[in-house]
């Protein structure tokens, strides 16, 4: 495992001696330390890192250790970094409770004894992959293993923002199966939901950075980051291809075709909005269908309603 991967600790203690404890004990346990000698240090540190758990001191000048974990579940980019509070005044039952109140996982004593502390460590650490399971789960959709639509909002407003605010090319892309009520009912929904699984895997052959989700239902969409409308045809025309070109040796005689929507930043209207980027590649879809399914059809500004 490169030094990149390994799970970063951030102690934060204003003592040199602690520093030094830790290095020396720490050295051969699998985590890449870091140190910061005051609270504000720690602070900006927590912030460029993001480090997986911090080891805070409680007792700090400027700034103790309840205030910075403050700042920290404040700031949504390190609220969910797991604080352990390492102090001389863990043994006082209302300094630990406060420490917890704030969202800190762990309370421990100084001075410790390294073993706990590694032990302590790792069940932070355990904890800290499960939280991050759990919140991705809740971005996927189950079926398809695409984004989901919760995810799809956070991230075409992420990368509207982007796109506008440094002039870059961006496009979406979205799609409806054809007829899937029909397929439902001739070949059975565990046919479709095979459907819906290849299909998601067609949309997932694109470039890395391309986001394809699961809208909803027999909708998806995807977010294609840098990428113009001339391209942004080129590789929804690939995926309409190889779907309609799928073979389904489960049901001979299956065709499963889809419709599909595109638009860029360049074709709306200024000033761009991120409902004039979606409700542009939403008409569009809506043409495709229009126009006999199976295609791929492009926003243009003059296809608004006057
Ligand atoms: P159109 O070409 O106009 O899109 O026709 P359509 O029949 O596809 O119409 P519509 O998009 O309204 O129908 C979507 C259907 O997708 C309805 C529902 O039964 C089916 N569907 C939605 N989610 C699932 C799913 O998870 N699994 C399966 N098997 N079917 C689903
Ligand atoms: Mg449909």
């Amino acid at each position: 495992m490169s030094e990149q991967n390994l799970p970063q600790i951030l102690a934060i203690d204003d003592s040199e001696l602690i520093h030094r404890l830790l290095r020396l004990r720490l050295r051969n346990e699998r985590f890449q330390l870091h140190f910061a000698s005051s609270s504000k240090e720690g602070l900006r540190m927590a912030q460029e890192i993001k480090p997986d758990v911090i080891l805070l001191d409680v007792d700090m000048p400027e700034m103790d250790g309840f205030e910075l974990i403050g700042h920290l579940k404040d700031n949504p980019e390190t609220q969910s970094i797991a604080v352990i509070f390492v102090s001389a005044g863990a043994n006082d039952p209302a300094n630990r409770v406060r420490g917890l109140d704030l969202g800190a996982i762990d309370f421990i004593a100084k001075p410790f004894e390294v073993v706990e502390l590694k032990a302590r460590l790792r069940s932070a650490l355990r904890l800290q992959h499960l939280v991050r399971i759990l919140a991705q789960k809740a971005q996927i959709d189950g079926l398809s293993a695409l984004w989901n639509r919760t995810y799809f909002n956070q991230r075409l407003t992420a990368e509207f923002a982007e796109a506008t605010r440094h002039n870059k090319p961006l496009s979406l892309v979205l799609a409806d199966l054809d007829g899937f009520k029909a397929t439902n009912d001739k070949f059975g929904h565990l046919v479709g939901d095979l459907v819906i699984e290849r299909f998601a895997s067609i949309l997932q052959s694109g470039r890395a950075s391309d986001i394809a989700c699961r809208f909803g239902g027999d909708e998806f969409a995807i977010i294609l980051p840098q990428t113009t409308l001339t391209e942004a045809i080129e590789v929804t025309e690939r995926y309409r291809n190889q779907l309609a070109g799928t073979t389904w040796p489960e049901r001979p005689g299956l065709v499963v075709t889809a419709s599909f929507g595109v638009c860029d930043l360049e074709s709306i209207d200024q000033p761009p909005t991120q409902k004039k980027f979606f409700d542009g590649a939403d008409r569009a879809m809506y043409l495709a269908k229009q126009h006999g399914r199976n295609q791929v059809q492009v926003f243009l500004p003059s296809a608004l309603p006057q």
